[in-house]
């Protein structure tokens, strides 16, 4: 109705122009369902935990007496109150890289240690699962950009391939440099032996909230969040993110993003003021 009222009024500018307002307010229209979608799923993702946390501290109040439950329910209080912390978190996280603004504190950012850095983060994780973490080809290589948020985005992507791999298995990450019209780029591949990605559902796990199995991703403390996250940063860095994946054998998640391999890339900006 809106858009056919507009596109009368237009008429006779010709049309091109109506095509273009017509668009407009479709993509006006579409923007607005996803941030409705996005607040409903926030709600329910946060109604979930604190529900949880409602219902466990009445039960430690019945189980007054009988210290066991009590030790057994806070326990379960304390997995609820994480999962609401890293959901928060993400969301944090989330919001910091969707805004478009140029990229704060950007400088060269050693590959070797965001590798081993996402690996360290995921250690604890792989080790009680017997599964083994192996990197290689960092030495050497910088990309530019915001160390922090890189490192949010490999983190993610290793996190991923330890949660959702069997236990012993092997998780790799291997770095190159690679040759691009518009300058080289540095790929960080993370190869997992995991559930791999039914073909249907991998465009759409880089979508906020979107999970292949939900019920696996809660368990694992998954917020739905972390792809979308790496996408925005790689989209923020001049870069991007793609999946190959063969469902029962195993995942590779590639990140692909802007050398920084000048020396001018590497001075600092301290350095370049007179
Ligand atoms: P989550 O917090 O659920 O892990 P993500 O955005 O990181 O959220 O990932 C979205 C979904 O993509 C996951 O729920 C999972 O179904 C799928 N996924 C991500 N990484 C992998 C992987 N390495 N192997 C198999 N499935 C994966």
């Amino acid at each position: 109705g809106e858009a056919l009222a507009v596109s009368a009024r237009v008429a006779p500018l010709g049309s091109r122009l109506v095509l273009l307002l017509v668009e407009d307010l479709t993509e006006a229209r579409r923007i607005e369902a996803v941030r409705r979608d996005f607040v409903a799923n926030v709600s329910h993702e946060l109604k979930t935990p604190v529900g949880a946390l409602s219902l466990l501290s009445e039960a430690v109040m019945d189980a007054s007496d009988d210290p066991e439950a009590v030790v057994r329910f806070a326990g379960r209080m304390q997995i609820e109150a994480t999962r609401l912390t890293n959901l928060v978190q993400e969301l944090i996280d989330l919001s910091r890289v969707q805004n478009d603004d140029p990229l704060e504190d950007s400088e060269p950012v050693s590959v070797d240690e965001l590798v081993a850095e996402a690996i360290d983060r995921s250690r604890h994780t792989a080790s009680t699962k017997q599964i083994t973490m192996a990197s290689g080809g960092s030495a050497d290589l910088f990309v530019w950009g915001s160390r922090g948020q890189l490192a949010a985005a490999l983190g993610n992507l290793v996190e991923n391939a330890v949660n959702y791999s069997p236990a012993r298995t092997r998780v790799g990450v291997a770095a190159r440099r690679v040759a691009a019209p518009g300058g080289d780029l540095i790929e960080i591949a993370v190869t997992d032996q995991g559930l791999g990605i039914p073909e249907k559902d991998r465009e759409r796990i880089f979508e906020r909230f979107y999970r292949v199995d939900p019920a696996r991703s809660r368990a694992t403390g998954g917020t739905g969040l972390g792809l979308a996250i790496v996408k925005h940063v790689a989209a923020s860095h001049g870069g991007e993110v793609t999946v190959w994946s063969t469902e029962g054998q195993g995942s590779t998640f590639t990140l692909r993003l802007p050398e920084a391999g000048s020396a001018r890339d590497r001075r600092t900006p301290a350095s370049l003021t007179p």
